[in-house]
């Protein structure tokens, strides 16, 4: 293969001209210069850069404080947001362990109650039975049958009664049930002729001048004066034994109340109920009145306990 000449020719280009001799001559100072130049540029483009870095960083304070206040808003806001966030899960655990604590309290509570309930039971229990207990001993511990013993015993049996009364105005009332005691109570006066059949004084029981025949005699009952008309109440719980006329006490009422207690009520001038009723204490049996041997209207009110005339004064204390 035949060698090209032109390679060398190629590449090294020989100046030909005077002015490319000139270039080729100065082309050091040219490359130097151009580095000079480069390197002046670069310094300058370095200066140019270092100069619009700082001009950047000059610039940047203005725009850069806007979106940096957003910034920081944002990140307050987030954090704010996060604050919130706990303490509202705070608030949360913080409520949950309160209705917690609530419901064990709650809890005690209804414990509490429900042993209260069971030791008031237990307590009414021991009260009924001490109170029914002290009833049945009273009933028992009479001491024969006199007047004065029930006298005596319908006066504790009424003391009682209204001591019920006034602790069912208690607040601890609601707490015990007194329907039955208070039942013993009235079922055990009920037949005690204890009540008062009309207003008025207990007045002309035992020895006077007869007001009308004027000799000294034994009256065994009250005169208790009444407008005819006004009405006569049971003394006490029993059976009707008589309910008519006799010319000396006119019309006239007679209660069987059992243990030996008889009443009377004579002049009356109507009648409410029969031989055989049952009437309850303190119901309406007749109207006073003027009838049999009576000068004026009034109630002639007789006791007897087992025949025997009682001053109902000893034994009417309702
Ligand atoms: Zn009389």
């Amino acid at each position: 293969m035949r060698k090209k000449r032109s390679v060398p020719a190629e590449s090294v280009v020989r100046p030909t001209s005077t002015s490319q001799k000139a270039v080729y001559l100065h082309r050091r100072a040219i490359v130097a210069s151009a580095l000079a130049l480069l390197l002046a540029g670069s310094g300058l483009l370095g200066f140019l850069l270092g100069k619009g870095h700082e001009a950047d960083a000059a610039a940047a304070p203005a725009p850069a404080g806007v979106t940096g206040v957003a910034a920081e808003l944002a990140k307050q806001e987030d954090r704010c947001a996060a604050v919130e966030q706990i303490n509202l899960q705070q608030e949360l655990a913080a409520a949950q362990k309160e209705a917690d604590e609530l419901a064990d309290s709650l809890n005690r509570q209804q414990d509490e109650i429900a042993r209260q309930q069971e030791e008031m039971e237990n307590l009414e229990e021991t009260i009924l039975d001490a109170l029914m207990a002290n009833l049945t001993e009273k009933t028992i511990s009479r001491s024969g049958p006199t007047v004065a013993s029930y006298a005596e015993k319908a006066k504790e049996l009424l003391s009682l009664s209204r001591k019920v009364k006034s602790f069912e105005k208690t607040p601890e009332a609601s707490e015990i049930d007194l329907t039955d005691y208070k039942a013993a109570i009235s079922r055990q006066l009920a037949n005690i002729p204890t009540l008062k059949p009309i207003p008025g004084k207990l007045d002309g029981y035992g020895y006077r001048i007869h007001p009308i025949y004027h000799y000294r005699h034994f009256h065994p009952a009250v005169d208790m004066g009444a407008p005819t008309g006004t009405p006569i109440k049971a003394a006490g719980g029993g059976t009707v034994i008589g309910a008519g006329y006799n010319s000396s006490a006119g019309r006239f009422v007679k209660i069987n109340h059992g243990n030996g207690f008889i009443t009377a009520y004579f002049h009356c001038s109507k009648l409410y109920v029969q031989a055989g009723d049952r009437v309850d204490k303190g119901e309406v049996i007749a109207a006073v009145g003027n009838t049999g041997t009576s000068t004026t209207p009034h109630l002639h009110f007789e006791v007897t306990f087992y025949g025997s005339p009682v001053n109902p004064r000893n034994i009417i204390m309702e």
